[in-house]
């Protein structure tokens, strides 16, 4: 007997289609998948009644514990991740310290408090942490490691190339299972960008923090990184894509590597431009930009240069984004997990036309394969968690950051529109979210180990 079956959808099976089939859960994973007239006796059922159902949603870039304390951003926002149908989530830390003393106990804080799975990248500034690298695979199941080519001012520099090259050249000798991403922005061009803005407009605009960080200065890093990830070997991810030069320079040039180096672009620069209302709200890094952006990064996801669809959610209250400090004072980065998907399906799907496969495929087996969780998650199979969501493409909410999960208290898309959302959704064989109700209790989640 089946735990729990999953009956009249449309089921994506990213690279194949969509296939009318019900789906069998036992034991937290997928048991069966069979064809809608075959009996099936369950404990429950869950009707999905022609809707689609897909894997669990993966955002492989969010960030917690930055503006709140580890442990309770850990418990909110992936209650807020969940109601948006995202089932894993990729958790980028960084610090200047050795990450062997801390991992243990922030591995424990996600099993007692995560709903939905987690993974961790470590990212990479010392000496003393790239020697550590092996022992951060051995000890964590950890594969994946971030360097910086610019850093945040004032909070943390970024590295320089001798530096990300010995990291890349480590990488490389772990073999393909490791990956290393790279945060794609030449520190220099925006040192000269940033002086001249604050010292001729430092009560600018959202509109004018976007000069603070050249494109050109995007569209360059891109071009070096993948050099030395050419030279050294390694698969190289590319984050936060933020910029029409940027994205066109990489198109031209990740061809030529066709597997080994993927790009990523978040919900964000996919959906507000820089003269949005919502201000300085939205302020972030790299900066939200103009809609001829916007639309040259849509063409690059529907058209598969974008291997993968993130947040680079950075939660906090309004208090701390602190928007009337203004444009230099305020915080950067913002709360945005669960309208992550319904903005894509909105944006994409429906304004656009982007192919919805296309859309799923890279918040699905697209971030699951480059990041080493593939079979596991990100596909429907037999033997894969069942980690699941019955999505209504078709239904019209309004976005009222009052009435989301995340502890944050406002949203770059408040007040809009949105055309789609899970209905329900499935984690580890539970019915984890069904109409607007969590129904797991944190620590339903847990932190995922990764093998070379
Ligand atoms: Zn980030």
């Amino acid at each position: 007997m089946l735990d729990l079956a999953i009956t009249n959808g449309k089921v994506f099976i990213p690279g194949s289609g969509f296939f009318e089939l019900n789906v069998g859960v036992k034991d937290g994973k997928i048991a069966s998948l069979t064809a809608p007239g075959e009996p099936l006796e369950a404990k429950k059922t869950v009707d999905a009644g022609g809707k689609y159902v897909t894997p669990g949603f993966i955002d492989p870039h969010i960030h917690l514990g930055i503006f709140g304390d580890f442990a309770m951003e850990c418990e909110n926002e992936t209650r807020a991740a969940l109601a948006g149908g995202v089932t894993t989530v990729g958790v980028f830390m960084g610090g200047a310290d050795s990450y062997l003393p801390t991992l243990p106990g922030m591995i424990d804080v996600v099993n007692a408090k995560a709903s939905t799975d987690l993974f961790f990248h470590l990212s990479i500034f010392t000496p003393e942490q790239l020697a550590e690298i092996d022992e951060y695979v051995k000890q964590f199941g950890i594969t994946s490691f971030k360097f910086y080519m610019a850093g945040v001012r004032g909070v943390f520099p970024g590295v320089q190339d001798g530096f990300i090259l010995e990291g890349f050249r480590k990488v490389a000798s772990l073999g393909d299972k490791a990956i290393a991403a790279i945060h794609c922005e030449d520190q220099s061009m925006l040192d000269v960008a940033f002086e001249k803005l604050s010292a001729a407009n430092p009560n600018g605009t959202l509109a004018d923090w976007t000069d603070a960080h050249p494109e050109v200065a995007e569209e360059e890093a891109v071009m070096r990184a993948v050099f030395m990830a050419e030279k050294a070997g390694n698969r190289l991810y590319c984050v936060h894509i933020s910029s029409k030069l940027g994205v066109e320079r990489f198109a031209r040039i990740a061809g030529a590597n066709h597997g080994r180096i993927f790009g990523e672009t978040t919900s964000a620069y996919l959906s507000v431009n820089k003269h949005d209302p919502v201000g300085l709200m939205a302020k972030m890094l790299p900066p939200l930009r103009d809609q001829e952006d916007i639309e040259a990064l849509w063409t690059r996801v529907a058209d598969g240069t974008i291997s993968s669809l993130g947040t680079d959610n950075v939660s906090m209250t309004k208090a701390v984004k602190g928007a009337e400090n203004g444009m230099l004072g305020a915080m950067p980065g913002y709360p945005i997990l669960q309208t992550h998907m319904p903005c894509m399906l909105t944006e994409g799907y429906h304004k656009r036309g982007v192919p919805l496969e296309a859309i799923l495929y890279k918040a699905t087996a697209g971030p699951a394969k480059i990041f080493g969780l593939y079979p596991r998650k990100g596909t429907i199979a037999v033997g894969s968690d069942a980690d699941l969501v019955v999505l209504d493409v078709d239904k019209e909410w309004k976005v009222d950051s009052a009435k989301l999960f995340s502890y944050g208290d406002f949203s770059i898309h408040e007040g809009r529109t949105m055309k789609g959302c899970p209905a329900a959704v499935v984690k580890s064989g539970e019915v984890a979210y069904q109409d607007g109700e969590i129904l797991i209790k944190p620590g339903a989640g847990s932190c995922l180990r990764r093998s070379l």
